[in-house]
Order: C-alpha cells, then sequence, then structure tokens
C-alpha cells in the first residue's frame, strides 16, 4: 500500500495518524443530538429479535473465549437502527466504539489514523462502507483478518514495506447497499445481517418510549397512528413524534391523539401508510408517463429529478415492501394496490390479477 509517494509526507502521514487519535469526521457513539433517545441496550433496542439473539450469543461466545467480536455487517434502508445496534453491542460488551463513515475516510491517511488510534478491543464502526475506495479497502483486509497494515514507503522503485501492527478490534460497517460491496471486503465479516423493517407494534412501543424520553404526552392510539404513518423506520417515527407533539401543543391540549396525529400528517402531507409527496410523485409519474411501467430506474431518476441512489435507498425499499411498486427484469412496475391507494383504477383486469 502506498501511502505517500515521498518519504517525509510519508512520516508526516505516519506521524499525524499517530497523533491524530480522532479525525474531526470521526465522532464517539455517544452523540448529543439524540443522546438520550438512540436505545443503548438489547432490552430497550426493540424489534430485530433474530439479529439479536444471533448479536447476544456471539457476543457471550467472545467473551467466554476471551477474543474480540467477529466483524459484523449490517445491512438495510436508512434509519432501520445500524448505528444504534452498533453503540448497543458496543455498551453490551463494555467496549469504547469510534463512529465514522466511507467518505469520510478518503485518504490513507484517514484509515490509517483511525485503525491506529484504536484500543484493544475496541469497535469501529463505518457508516456507508460501500463508498470506501480501493486504497482503504486494502488497508482494512490485513487490519481486520491479522490486526496489522502494511504500509510501503519511498518511491516506486525503492518502495519499502513497513508491517505496523494494531490493536485487535471489531470492525461494524452498515451499508444500504450489501450488493455493492466489493466480494474480498464482504467476505472478511464474519457475520452479515439484514435489518427489517418495523411492524406497526414495534414502532409503537419505539414511538412511546421515546416519547416518554422527551416528555411528550401521547395516547395509545397516537402512538399508533404515527407507527402506521413512519414507513416502517424508527428514524422517521421519531422525528414524526415531534412534529405531532408541536401540533399537540399549539393546536391541541398537549396530548398527542389519534386526531392530532391525522391533522398533523396531514398538514405534512403524509398519507395514511406513510407516503410523502415524493413516493405519490413516482408513483404517479410511473402511472401517468410509463403506463405504470416497467421503467427503468434511470428514466425514473431523471423524470422525478431525484438521483438513482436517493431512489433505490430511500424511496423503492418501503414502496416494494408496501407492495406499490415490484421490480421486474424490464425495470419497476406498479401494482394495483397503488392505484387503489391513489383512488385510481388499474388499467386492465390482468393488471389486477398480480
Ligand atoms: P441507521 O444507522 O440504520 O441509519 P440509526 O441507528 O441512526 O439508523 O437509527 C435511527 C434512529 O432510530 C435512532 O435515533 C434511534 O433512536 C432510533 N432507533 C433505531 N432502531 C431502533 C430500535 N430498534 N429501537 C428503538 N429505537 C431505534
Amino acid at each position: 500500500m502506498i501511502i505517500s509517494d515521498d518519504e517525509p509526507k510519508n512520516k508526516q502521514a505516519i506521524k499525524q495518524a499517530r497523533t491524530e487519535n480522532l479525525r474531526p469526521e470521526t465522532v464517539e457513539y455517544d452523540t448529543s443530538f439524540e443522546t438520550n433517545i438512540r436505545p443503548k441496550t438489547f432490552d430497550t433496542y426493540i424489534g430485530q429479535e433474530a439479529l439479536k439473539n444471533t448479536l447476544k450469543i456471539s457476543i457471550e461466545a467472545s467473551k467466554m473465549r476471551n477474543v474480540t467480536l467477529d466483524h459484523l455487517l449490517f445491512y438495510g434502508p436508512p434509519g432501520l437502527g445500524k448505528t444504534t445496534l452498533a453503540g448497543v453491542i458496543a455498551n453490551e460488551t463494555g467496549v469504547p466504539i469510534k463512529i465514522t463513515s466511507a467518505p469520510a475516510l478518503e485518504r490513507p491517511r484517514d484509515i490509517i489514523g483511525i485503525l491506529m488510534s484504536l484500543k484493544e478491543g475496541e469497535i469501529l464502526f463505518i457508516d456507508e462502507i460501500h463508498r470506501l475506495n480501493k486504497i482503504a479497502e486494502e488497508i482494512l483486509y490485513p487490519a481486520m483478518e491479522d490486526f496489522f497494515i502494511d504500509i510501503n514507503t519511498g518511491k516506486s522503485q525503492t518502495v519499502k514495506s513497513m508491517r505496523v501492527p494494531i490493536k485487535k478490534f471489531t470492525l461494524i460497517g452498515a451499508t444500504t447497499k450489501a450488493g455493492a460491496l466489493s466480494g474480498p471486503l464482504r467476505d472478511r465479516f464474519g457475520i452479515v445481517h439484514r435489518l427489517e423493517f418495523y411492524t406497526d407494534s414495534e414502532l409503537a412501543k419505539i414511538i412511546k418510549r421515546s416519547a416518554g424520553i422527551l416528555n411528550i404526552n401521547i395516547d395509545d392510539e397516537g402512538a399508533l397512528k404515527i407507527a402506521t404513518s413512519s414507513r416502517a423506520t424508527p428514524r422517521i417515527a421519531n422525528r414524526l413524534i415531534k412534529r405531532c407533539a408541536d401540533w399537540a401543543i399549539v393546536k391541541g391540549e398537549g396530548v398527542v391523539t389519534a386526531d392530532i396525529v391525522t391533522s398533523a400528517l396531514e398538514a405534512l402531507n403524509i398519507d395514511s401508510s406513510g407516503l410523502d409527496n415524493t413516493d405519490r410523485h413516482l408513483l404517479e409519474i410511473m402511472i401517468k408517463n410509463y403506463s405504470g411501467g416497467p421503467v427503468g430506474i434511470q428514466t425514473l431518476a431523471v423524470a422525478l429529478g431525484e438521483d438513482i441512489r436517493t431512489i433505490e435507498d430511500v424511496y423503492e425499499p418501503y414502496l416494494l415492501q408496501k407492495g406499490f411498486i415490484q421490480r421486474t427484469s424490464q425495470g419497476r412496475k406498479v401494482t394495483p394496490l397503488a392505484y387503489k391507494h391513489l383512488g385510481l383504477i388499474a388499467p386492465n383486469a390482468q393488471m389486477s390479477l398480480f
């Protein structure tokens, strides 16, 4: 791995990596903005039961064998709790955690710096890990496998390789796209797990817990109503609680009830299935401009004025999960359920069969 083409610069990089324990883009787990509502234990981390059980066993086994936990890869749409779960694991294992994301690890010295700063057993969480560049990935391979990094110094003809040991650590990678990870990187994770969308009752529990912490008065119906409109996603549920609480204070009597939620969501243009303007616009474009599809993602992105990644990562997973669109080899197709949801009639009988 060449991290610099001349020695002095390279030495500087190593020195900087040693002294600069934490780069500014790297944050400790305890992020202040939502410190309180982020669960820190398996008991308060609601849902994802299968994954939690797997993790509990792995944590127990690693404690019994006195070894660091295997590297873990979590994938799934944004806001489902990947970062939070990494924090829970750190807390339950009793180890510190550093949180960063792939775009913050652009230069070799960024990843080298962070790897060299890790304490024994520490967890390194890298968000959006599919966006790591090739060089950073190659630095990670020996670090993940044998806990050292290879640093090559000097110019091409006089390259010297230096093997620098690092502390044993656990890498937790998170991605919205497991398929975008290179094979060699994916293979180095001992546990690869998809986070599932949440059920309404799981979300209602999350909402009631967050409301309690935020001192928001909410009744059961209000919590359930927010749950059904939160795209099966805790981050959205937590955001909606705050908007509904504002509404309850200004327009109601301070309690978040089902009626308050209904009018707050109406004002936010969020419908009963949790779809917002962009979701509906996306479905309408497919129906009006492309007779319901199939339509390719690129065409859709241009028509919608959104980038492909946002459509794929943010909008599509939930529309697929709701059964409003279908993926076919020719592109995306709107389902009869979506027509019904939008108050439209599906074009032909054949469509309404599937
Ligand atoms: P991701 O990393 O997958 O994008 P986060 O871990 O940042 O998602 O979670 C988003 C928010 O949702 C967090 O603030 C957290 O409070 C909440 N959250 C996520 N998962 C859960 C859960 N299982 N139980 C309770 N709250 C959760």
